[in-house]
């Protein structure tokens, strides 16, 4: 007969996170830069009561579990409030990305049936295009005072503050089942309409435990830490639930993005770790070099979504910031996995080192990964075979919402990175597999291109898509943004591709652009520098 363990049993439900932070780290400091100009404090005490007043408020309004609340807003105290109080009470908090095409915010929002949205201020005149076109959203939520109130508006507003004053946070967390829905995020939608990764409070806690630990994220009590990703872009890379629950100071930066005001309130508050895509690092970078600033405290940071260009990684280095390359998908909550070195590596001579800290890295417990072939047989781990990235496990996605059709290969998500492994079980990531190009049947990869290019002392961002070509069907096209007063010719920088690529690696031009347009989440655009350039005659063609 089965014998059963004799363990209380506890759901892992979100509201935890909150009420443990609030208990054990209650006089531990959240700051953050408000959209009303000015820098808020408060403590984990302070937001998990908050927390329970808009539990409170959105059942006064009538918000039932499983339904979805949705929010257009910046890294901030308010918004954090919002991923406990909503998913807390056992709705839904679906995060929208503001930076979206104002069409695509309404088919998202429309998609995901929200009943209220909750937006930060700065994003009215949006809230006021796209109102209109939602006619199922019962209320529209600026998150303020009643003192920051938009005098007048196209659309009727609900006042944050006053929906929480009207509260007394007299109010338990509600225990339900884990594998109840808790927040939502629709991927960028490159190609075709978003589609959302619906998690559960079992994927997320789960996940923030995961993420926290030392060979991933590595968040701990003494830490203060500053995500720059924002809560809209998967959640902030789960940091808004992994802090917490570690219990270190969170530091929520606003609007404001820039290199200056980033490095101000990185030193104000003493900030040792932080989160971000390659692009904001780069503006951070510019102006600590122009400006030959150091960084007092800050040490560590991840680096993911899309490849942190090994230059990134020395210059950070050099700064006495460790980088950890991190590597995962809107699909994966979403962690997967994380370059830290093992035991073994600590001896290697520096060169040796830096290509393994290039890598996107190990899984983290929970994940499963294997490499295929175009048939779907399994690759060699040999740091060699490339071929299709499939993953597995609990905070991987299983369906899309509201989408019947599994998107699972025998049980696997296929990631649509193209990627190797090596024997330590180091992945690195070539392309994804849309970026790869195609030349005479063989496939460069367009990150090793990057990767050179951005190494070049003139170069601020570099792209490599591919050109048509009549011979090669397609050969590497490189674009390339110079950094403000340097000068490169084309020669220049195709010969500084000499002896670090293959040959027939070596792009076939060079354009220079004086931008290069970005996604919602800050990566590199190369379908839209693909269509820019479909016409683009290559003087080898
Ligand atoms: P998103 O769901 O918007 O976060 O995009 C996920 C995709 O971003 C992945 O499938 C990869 O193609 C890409 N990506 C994320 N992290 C990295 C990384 N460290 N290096 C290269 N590509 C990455």
């Amino acid at each position: 007969m089965a014998l059963m363990g004799q363990m209380m049993s506890a759901p892992l439900l979100i509201s935890s996170i909150i009420k443990h932070a609030a208990r054990y780290y209650g006089s531990t400091e959240i700051v953050s830069r408000r959209t009303e100009g000015d820098l808020h404090r408060y403590t984990y005490r302070d937001c998990e009561l908050r927390a329970r007043k808009l539990a409170q408020a959105l059942g006064a309004l009538g918000v039932q579990q499983g339904e979805r609340v949705g929010t257009l807003a910046w890294n901030g105290y308010r918004h954090l409030e919002i991923y406990y109080g909503v998913s807390g009470m056992g709705a839904v908090c679906h995060t929208v990305n503001p930076r979206l095409f104002p069409e695509q915010i309404a088919y998202i929002v429309n998609h995901a049936e929200d009943g209220y949205v909750f937006f930060d201020l700065t994003f009215l005149p949006l809230v006021e295009g796209v109102a209109p076109h939602c006619p199922n959203v019962r209320g529209w939520v600026a998150m303020t005072d009643r003192a920051h109130m938009p005098a007048e508006s196209k659309v009727p507003l609900l006042c944050y503050e006053e929906l929480l004053d009207a509260q007394d946070g007299n109010y338990e967390w509600p225990q339900f089942d884990e594998n109840l829905a808790s927040s939502l995020c629709y991927t960028s939608g490159t190609t075709g309409n978003p589609k959302g990764a619906l998690y559960s409070h079992r994927s997320t806690v789960l996940h923030s435990y995961a993420s926290a630990m030392p060979d991933a994220l590595g968040c701990s009590a003494s830490d203060v830490i500053l995500p720059v990703v924002p809560m809209f872009h998967v959640n902030a890379w789960g940091l808004p639930y992994s802090v917490p629950l570690v219990g270190a100071k969170l530091v929520l930066p606003g609007p404001k993005l820039d290199g200056a005001s980033l490095y101000e309130l990185f030193e104000q508050e003493k900030v040792t770790f932080s989160a971000g895509v390659p692009t904001v690092w780069l503006g951070l970078l510019q102006h600590v070099q122009a400006n030959q600033l150091k960084f007092s405290t800050f040490r560590r940071t991840v680096i993911g979504g899309s490849a942190a260009p090994p230059a990134m990684i020395r210059a950070l280095e050099a700064l006495d910031v460790e980088v950890i390359h991190a590597w995962g998908m809107t699909e994966m909550s979403p962690l997967g996995t994380a370059s830290k070195l093992l035991a073994k590596h600590h001896d290697l001579p520096d060169a040796e080192r830096h290509k393994i800290q290039e890598k996107q890295g190990r899984v983290i417990y929970g994940v499963d990964m294997k490499i295929v072939d175009g048939e779907g047989k399994e690759l060699p781990w040999d740091g060699k075979a490339f071929g299709d990235l499939l993953v597995r496990g609990p905070w991987i996605i299983d369906r899309y919402f509201r989408n019947d059709v599994s998107p699972l290969v025998d049980g696997w998500f296929p990631t649509g990175d193209v990627a190797t492994i090596d024997a330590d079980g180091f992945m690195q990531i070539t392309d994804r597999s849309k970026d790869v190009i195609k030349s005479g049947g063989e496939w460069i990869s367009s990150i090793d291109i990057e990767n050179v290019a951005a190494a070049h002392p003139a170069v601020h961002m570099a792209a490599c898509i591919s050109a048509y070509h009549p011979k090669w069907d397609e050969r590497p096209l490189l674009v390339v943004v110079k950094k403000p007063g340097a000068e490169v010719s084309r020669e220049e920088l195709l010969q500084f591709f000499e002896g670090k690529v293959a040959k027939w690696w070596i792009p076939d031009d060079v354009a220079f652009v004086t931008e290069i347009p970005l996604t919602a989440t800050g990566k590199m655009q190369k379908l839209r520098l693909r269509e820019q350039f479909k016409d683009y005659k290559l003087p080898t063609a």
